[in-house]
């Protein structure tokens, strides 16, 4: 999971979702601030954490 930091404030993002908004991260400047492999992290789009698994 990143670390985005946003006009927003800072926000978990997993890289699929990081993906699925890639213009809005271009456009507003979005910054990784660092990656962080923590099961108790959750994306603030999709909910899901890190480890989970899918096919
Ligand atoms: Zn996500």
């Amino acid at each position: 999971m990143k670390l985005w930091v946003t006009p927003e404030g800072d926000r978990w993002l997993c890289d699929e979702c990081a993906a699925g908004i890639a213009e809005k991260i271009e456009e507003e400047k979005w910054r990784a601030a660092f990656e962080k492999q923590d099961p108790e992290l959750r994306c603030v789009m999709c909910k899901h954490g890190d480890i989970e698994v899918w096919d």
